[in-house]
């Protein structure tokens, strides 16, 4: 079954850099597998067709696999042991790995992107929401945004219209767990990867 997809541009910094990576690594497996995806790039979004989904996703997999091996680890020699180490300045170095994106977890990775790429056609329960980055309207069972995944948002509130709103007053409404949908998740956790 093909799969044809339009990524917007965000006209975000973060998310847009997301999606310029994305892009260059699905040109990557296109010139390998021209037969699985096509990918093309309009003025203000990436269209991708994807022709098996299920050798597309395994292929992004090793991609990844391959590209975060390079980019996000390096070798450290400890107690005469070679092994790789999280760079200090990414994002959820300081997280438990089970916390961190599932772009990053050998694990979950795969179902991960399965998901990213089924959607939206597996709707969850519950009202709708809106994604906060793109607008997008996305199921209740969503991804949380997170710092890695969007380091402009702090808890600082003035600082952050993401975590808070403005009421005409002044900020309020600290939105604890707001929610994103799986392309901005996607792309926000992949920018540690460029
Ligand atoms: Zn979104």
């Amino acid at each position: 079954m093909t799969l044809k997809a339009i990524w917007r541009m965000r006209n975000d910094p973060w998310i847009d850099n997301g999606l310029e990576l994305f892009g260059h690594i699905v040109e990557e497996i296109q010139k390998q597998h021209p037969r699985v995806v096509q990918v093309r790039w309009e003025p203000e979004a990436l269209e991708i067709t994807v022709q098996n989904m299920q050798r597309f996703v395994e292929l992004l997999d090793d991609a990844l696999r391959q590209r975060i091996a390079i980019t996000v680890f390096y070798m450290a020699e400890r107690k005469g042991e070679k092994r790789p180490d999280l760079k200090p300045f990414v994002g959820f170095n300081q997280q438990p790995p089970a916390q961190h994106p599932p772009t990053y977890q050998e694990a979950k990775r795969r179902e991960f992107l399965q998901e990213v790429f089924s959607f939206p056609a597996s709707q969850g329960r519950g009202e709708p929401k809106s994604c906060l980055l793109c607008g997008e309207r996305i199921n209740s069972d969503s991804k949380k945004l997170t710092l890695s995944v969007y380091p402009f948002v702090t808890k600082i509130r003035a600082l952050s219209g993401a975590r808070s709103k403005w009421s005409g007053e002044g900020l309020s409404g600290f939105t604890p767990h707001p929610i994103v949908c799986p392309f901005c998740y996607f792309l926000g956790s992949l920018v540690w990867a460029d």
